[in-house]
């Protein structure tokens, strides 16, 4: 087994970091203090040194302007990237239009290509996911109330959505609604592209999270559909296939996801070790000489380090094997990380002090949205209950 990183990757990542050190870092205090909004210029201005750089999209197929990466190798680059907030917006690589842009090269049309998914991935437009309702438990994904009705050439959809990540400024939602009530529950939905400028669209409010309720791509929307017609050819694959479309988008984004949270990890290990060097608690006393801060540090490296490689694990099991064979991975990983990512920064928090609570550094932005691993992308319990259900199956049935 060999667990070298390739001469070609390394040296990518090192440019990605230069990048990320030199350029999207200087902009993070004016995020997380101003909002979206006040670094967005300086964000497209940036976008445009990404594309000249040749960095533009590193997770999507060379024929589609991206760089084509593996999935191992996109992880390497997201947990640089996931080292500032700001890191996957530059790159288009951010959830949820990666994940959008995904579903749309695998399962749409030429026409829906032209106009839904150029535009994303030239990073003129961003796109949203609508498919949790604040009425239905979310981590049951064949519940909602949200109908498509055929009439005509056209599809009249009603619902009432939240959590619609990104939906405020976004060209187009991808929606999940009930197509034939009466088929088995796997087969009830389907996805279907509305854009934003549809009579019907309507967004009730940025939902305030932690206290924020942030803007533009940094927001998550409470949206209804009154009456919302679209023409049929909006509908995204098949009648009846939006789970498993849906679940073609998790298992690769739960990659993106996680390495994202070992980048943010790496960051606030970065803070911490930096602060306990250089906070003294009385003068030649550094916070670094005490034990628990000691503990703190070789606890946080040793974590970061397994959960880097479990997520690593899993995402050249998904490429050597596909993602259903590698399911208990990717269901290991999500909670499992998201854990990790949690303990770091609330240890990052916890060493800076009153400083660990302002926006002066990212760990206070990151915990209070990030608190959200834990839910979003199945919550914790239900990936638990998957690998738990799954290994006593086999244990029962001596497969184990
Ligand atoms: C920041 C953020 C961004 C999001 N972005 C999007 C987005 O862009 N698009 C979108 O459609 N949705 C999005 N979501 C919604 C997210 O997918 C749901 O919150 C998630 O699926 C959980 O659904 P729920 O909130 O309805 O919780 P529920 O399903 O009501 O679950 C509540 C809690 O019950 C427990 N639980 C649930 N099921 C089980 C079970 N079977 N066994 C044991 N315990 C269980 C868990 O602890 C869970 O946290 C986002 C959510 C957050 C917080």
């Amino acid at each position: 087994m060999d667990f070298s990183i390739p001469q070609q990757t390394l040296e990518l990542l090192a440019r990605v970091r230069a990048f990320i050190n030199e350029e999207a870092i200087p902009l993070e205090h004016a995020f997380l203090n101003e909002g979206f909004g006040a670094v967005l210029p300086g964000l497209e201005r940036l976008r445009g040194r990404v594309k000249d750089l040749g960095l533009w999209l590193p997770q999507i197929p060379k024929e589609y302007g991206g760089m084509g990466l593996s999935l191992v190798d996109h992880g390497l680059v997201s947990a640089e990237l996931g080292r500032c907030p700001l890191g996957h917006y530059l790159f288009n690589c951010q959830a949820p239009d990666a994940g959008n842009m995904e579903i749309l090269i695998e399962h749409g049309t030429q026409a829906q290509k032209q106009r839904f998914l150029m535009p994303l991935l030239e990073g003129k437009t961003r796109s949203c996911f609508s498919m949790t309702e604040p009425e239905h438990a979310g981590s049951n994904p064949v519940w909602m109330s949200t109908t498509a009705v055929r009439e005509g050439d056209q599809y009249v959809i009603n619902g009432h959505k939240w959590f619609t990540s990104g939906a405020d400024g976004s060209a187009f939602a991808v929606v999940m609604a009930v197509t034939d009530p009466s088929a088995p529950p796997h087969a009830r939905t389907s996805q279907i592209l509305v854009p934003a400028d549809t009579p019907g669209f309507e967004i009730v409010c940025n939902t305030s999270v932690m206290g924020h309720r942030g803007e533009g791509w940094a927001s998550h929307a409470e949206v209804r559909y009154t009456n919302c017609r679209v023409p049929v050819e909006n509908l995204l694959g098949k009648e009846g296939e939006g789970f498993a479309i849906a679940q073609d988008r998790l298992g690769p984004g739960r990659i993106h996801h996680c390495m994202r949270w070992i980048g943010i990890c790496e960051r606030a290990f970065e803070l911490i070790c930096n602060y306990a060097v250089h906070r003294e608690v009385a003068p030649g006393e550094p916070l670094g000489s005490k034990q628990f801060v000691q503990d703190w540090i070789a606890k946080s490296r040793a974590e970061i380090n397994a959960a880097r490689w479990m997520v690593l694990h899993a995402a050249w099991a998904i490429e050597k094997h596909g993602a259903k064979a590698a399911r208990e991975e990717i269901s290991l990983i999500k909670f499992h990380v998201a854990g990790v990512l949690m303990d770091v920064l609330d240890r990052g928090i916890q060493i800076h002090g009153g400083l660990g609570m302002t926006d002066d550094t990212p760990l206070a932005f990151w915990f209070r949205n990030e608190r959200a691993s834990r839910i979003y992308d199945g919550p914790d319990e239900v990936h638990k209950l998957v690998v738990a259900k799954r290994i006593l199956k086999e244990v029962a049935g001596g497969m184990r």
